[in-house]
């Protein structure tokens, strides 16, 4: 191995008690995607520690969306921003790496405090999906600028603010700059074992709102139009979607209505998930839905609405991001870690990005486990092992030691 190399890997070894002690600070600064002070505190505490790259800083301000509210009517919803940095952008060679800084823990959530389960275990919000991940991309960044490497390859560091929430402000500007990269690499976690995603499932989100009409339950009930025994029966129909179709999974969560006991309600909400293997399973998906509304809209005083729609495609394993697998297990073999991968039903930013072309590898960041739960954790001596991993993988390509030209061509 080069020694401007070794060295680089060394001082990432070298990095491991800082790395631990920011990582505990980050996850300590709560960071739920609605949380627009959390994330800015967050974004502040990003942008400072990146400074170390002098790369070309600016914060995207994003779009705000579109949610039903409680009451049935749509309400805007901010997004937080971007922050990019870019580095040589003019070189020939360049990589995308992105990363989110929020969590799905919001500022009112019982889960805020990180704590060590034993030596190497951190047991926190964010710690492995991604604040973890956003460390071992920066600790990787500072290696190959070390190296010296670095002046051969450029690069943009994405990092989101609504990545848990579906990326829906932040999607332009992943599609913009999967267009100037090479390849993507993405910093969400890995498993435990170290084993990587491969194929991910697509996702989508909708809300179904029924309205029926009120009437008072003993005086008046049969004037009344009951939207919550309406949606109660959707509900059934949507579920069997889940026998019915092959590799989808249909995930009713979230349900509100009626007002008083006494009073027929008028208004049903339910807000579920949908998650596809293929773009086959959207469309089968997309057909299912629109009969069931077709089937129970406008009948008998009671009309229905479906909101949402599938923000992440599908990323099936194409032959590029085999590829990249294949070329990142080599790297592996190197540091003496075994690369493998497997296909999942979670989706991320890398979605987007291979939805835009861009071949990547999207589970670069810390190894850890129970994301999404309060039992949530990062094995923090996977930041190093990580870092080094990317580090490596980034050093090669600088060095032009592999490309993905010949597959493109071919
Ligand atoms: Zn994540």
């Amino acid at each position: 191995m080069d020694p401007a190399i070794k060295d680089a890997l060394a001082w990432i070894d070298d990095q491991h008690r800082s790395l631990v002690e920011r990582l505990v600070a980050w996850s300590a600064i709560n960071s739920g995607s609605h949380n627009g002070a959390g994330l800015k505190a967050m974004g502040a505490e990003v942008t400072a520690a990146f400074r170390v790259l002098q790369a070309d800083y600016q914060e995207i301000k994003t779009a705000p969306g579109r949610r039903v509210a409680s009451d049935g009517s749509l309400e805007p919803v901010a997004h937080g921003p971007v922050h990019l940095f870019s580095k040589r952008p003019r070189a020939k060679r360049r990589v995308l790496l992105t990363g989110h800084l929020d969590t799905v823990f919001a500022a009112d959530h019982p889960f805020q405090e990180p704590k060590f389960l034993d030596e190497n275990t951190l047991n926190g919000p964010g710690a492995a999906d991604m604040k973890g991940g956003l460390l071992v991309m920066l600790t990787a960044l500072q290696a190959l600028e070390k190296s010296g490497l670095g002046e051969r390859l450029g690069y943009d560091v994405l990092v989101n603010s609504d990545e848990e929430i579906g990326s829906h402000g932040s999607a332009p500007v992943l599609v913009e700059m999967a267009a100037k990269a090479d390849f993507g690499l993405t910093f969400e976690p890995a498993l435990a074992d170290g084993t990587l995603a491969g194929a991910r499932k697509g996702s989508g989100n909708f809300t179904l709102v029924v309205r029926g009409r009120a009437a008072h339950a003993g005086r008046d009930f049969e004037h009344g139009r009951n939207a919550v025994t309406k949606l109660a029966a959707m509900i059934g129909e949507l579920d069997e979607l889940n026998e019915k179709l092959d590799g989808v999974t249909l995930n009713a969560a979230l349900i509100e209505g009626g007002s008083a006991i006494n009073v027929v309600p008028d208004l049903a909400i339910c807000r579920f998930n949908v998650r596809v293997r293929d773009d086959q399973g959207a469309a089968a998906v997309a057909g299912e839905l629109e009969k069931l509304l077709a089937r129970h809209r406008g009948r008998d005083g009671i009309s229905c609405e479906l909101h949402g729609g599938f923000s992440r495609p599908p990323k099936p394993l194409s032959a590029a991001n085999r590829r990249l697998f294949e070329i990142l297990a080599g790297v592996g073999a190197e540091l003496d870690l075994e690369i493998s991968w497997r296909p999942t039903g979670g989706c991320c930013d890398g979605n987007n990005l291979a939805a835009a072309g861009l071949p990547n590898i999207d589970s670069l960041g810390v190894r850890g486990g129970h994301i999404h739960s309060q039992r949530e954790y990062a094995l923090v001596d996977s930041l190093t092992e990580r870092a080094k991993l990317s580090a490596l993988m980034l050093m090669k390509y600088a060095a032009g030691e592999f490309s993905l030209e010949d597959e493109e061509a071919s």
